[in-house]
């Protein structure tokens, strides 16, 4: 899909926050958080919607491992999901966590970095 958003994301095209990459899946920070750390996350190759991506269980691996970073990282339980899929026709998961967590939502650098260092722990 040439002029999707996320493609271009995939590509580098346009810049994103990262916060996981493997060789199927991308988590970066949503431009328009609803709290420190939201996170979109995408299969690579472009699909329309979630129930259309072929190994869905291992995207909902990523999309865990994504959560529960998050919980450590911003000091919750309590991290939300979202599938509504209309808003960029690619298929993309919101995980944040509750917006009652302290902490700068649009520091994009700042919280990245406290998802990628649970991550990597
Ligand atoms: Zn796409």
């Amino acid at each position: 899909m040439d002029d999707c958003i996320f493609c271009k994301i995939v590509r580098g095209e346009i810049p994103a926050t990262k916060v996981y990459e493997d060789d199927n899946f991308l988590a970066f920070l949503d431009i328009h958080p609803q709290a420190p750390g939201h996170a979109q996350v995408i299969p690579k190759r472009h699909y329309r919607w979630v129930w259309d991506v072929p190994n869905v269980g291992a995207y909902f691996e990523v999309v865990r491992n994504v959560a529960q970073a998050q919980r450590k990282a911003f000091g919750t339980e309590w991290v939300l999901s979202k599938i509504i899929g209309d808003e960029v026709p690619h298929a993309h998961i919101w995980v944040f966590p509750e917006s009652g967590v302290t902490g700068d939502k649009n520091d994009f650098a700042g919280n990245a970095e406290k998802i990628r260092g649970v991550l990597q722990s």
